[in-house]
């Protein structure tokens, strides 16, 4: 897999598929603003690196699902504007690479300067089943380039067609961040110090189960939060209440429970819950041990004692993994967990990873220092695929001749 060291991009046009998929709202007068720049943040090293190689960068990203349609909320300019903030340069954007003045605007970059396609999603083709479609629009996208180079961790999982069809056309390299990406979860998943704990948590253990599936046989421990808990409690035979419950899922839960016992691997389940009528925090809060959840009311974030305990846990690891809040961390009755478990991370000195999307969300919004840890991943579906053990599209075309 070459990186953007390996290609001459001196005076050649680089196609840069980057994610700048930031999450948005829009203000008082309907403009669309952006509330999280972390991945535009994250983007900069590489469009940096290539420009100080005199490199004429056309950034190709996406924003939300427009589904091949023009959708003005659904724009990039805004990115575009922030992006040029943060990069301390021009950018200069391309609205319809159908149109003549498109190929103009990419003739005219010098080295060193930067252009930006609209929203890629706004092509139908980008996102088709048909290869064919997808094929027709990366050969229109590669006349604006000489080379391809990846550095959108958040889209690697998808087969589209500015990220896998365009590798296939023109020479490609990988950027600064899949390379950070990559080095994280190889390290995490094939050359990891022991004891190794991964921290599960979230909303859904229907998500999560591919996860425990492949890490079962690499990791020491498994501490499971959030409302993918419930499952596992109700496996063990105690009543939930009105917790999350994936009642469909209870044999594969039971089925896992064996093997980690089988295998040696300790699950940690949470031993009390807080709990409350209501998820927005309207209602009393309390404290109960985990098989003594009342009828009526919702487990919505581990209690103090379990904090303590994976808190504990994580100090003594040397490798941790961490996907998914530990409650309902968005209101802050149900944040406690969430914040010791991120905090422990955050002190202990084993070589940590978070993945998914809120977890890294949850970092930021508590106010956690986002430097005390190895690394956050920016690609949410990407990073859980990593975990589960598949090969991505979008890495596997690289390694493609
Ligand atoms: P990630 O994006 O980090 O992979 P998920 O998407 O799986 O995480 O889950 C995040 C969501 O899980 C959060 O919105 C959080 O409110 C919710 N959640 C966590 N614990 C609970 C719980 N006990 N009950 C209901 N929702 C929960
Ligand atoms: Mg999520």
């Amino acid at each position: 897999m070459k990186t953007i060291d390996d290609i001459d991009v001196n005076n050649q046009r680089v196609l840069l598929r980057a994610d700048l998929n930031a999450p948005m709202k829009s203000d008082a007068t309907g403009q669309m603003q952006i509330t999280d720049d972390g991945r535009l943040k994250a983007s900069v090293a590489t469009i940096n690196d290539l420009r100080k190689k005199n490199a004429k960068v056309i950034i190709l990203a996406h924003l939300g699902r427009p589904k091949g349609e023009r959708k003005p909320e659904l724009s990039l300019k805004p990115i575009s504007k922030r992006l040029s903030e943060l990069l301390n340069s021009e950018i200069h954007f391309i609205e319809d690479i159908h149109a003549e003045n498109a190929t103009q605007v990419v003739n005219n970059l010098k080295p060193g300067e930067i252009a930006m396609i609209e929203n890629i999603r706004f092509e139908k083709d980008e996102t088709s089943k048909d290869i064919s479609d997808r094929q027709r629009l990366a050969k229109l996208l590669a006349s604006f380039g000489d080379f391809f180079v990846i550095d959108g961790f958040g889209v690697v999982h998808r087969e589209q067609a500015s990220v896998t069809d365009i590798a296939r056309v023109l020479p490609k390299a990988v950027g600064r961040l899949v390379q950070a990406e990559q080095k994280a979860f190889d390290k995490v998943l094939n050359n990891p110090q022991r004891p190794y704990v991964v921290v599960l948590g979230g909303s859904k253990v229907s998500d999560k189960l591919g996860v425990i599936n492949n890490l079962i046989n690499k990791v020491d421990k498994i501490l499971i939060g959030g409302g993918m808990a419930f499952t596992f409690l109700k496996a063990q035979g105690y009543e939930v209440g009105d917790s999350l419950l994936e009642i469909d899922r209870l044999d594969e839960v039971k089925q896992l429970m064996k093997t980690a016992k089988e295998k040696n691997v300790e699950l940690v389940l949470p031993i009390d819950i807080v709990v409350s009528k209501q998820l927005d925090g309207s209602a009393p809060v309390s404290v109960v041990l985990a098989n003594e959840i009342p009828v009526g009311l919702k487990g919505l974030d581990i209690g103090p004692k379990t904090s303590e305990l994976f808190a504990s846990k994580i100090n003594d690891a040397k490798t941790v993994v961490w996907n998914g809040p530990m409650g309902v961390f968005e209101v802050n009755a149900f944040a406690s967990g969430t914040k010791t478990v991120a905090q422990a991370l955050a002190q202990s000195s084993a070589y940590s990873v978070v993945g998914g999307g809120d977890s890294a969300a949850a970092i930021r919004s508590l106010g956690i220092d986002e430097s005390k840890f190895d690394h956050i991943s920016t690609g949410g579906g990407a990073s859980l695929e990593l975990l589960e053990g598949k090969i991505l599209p979008g890495l596997a075309v690289l390694e493609e001749v």
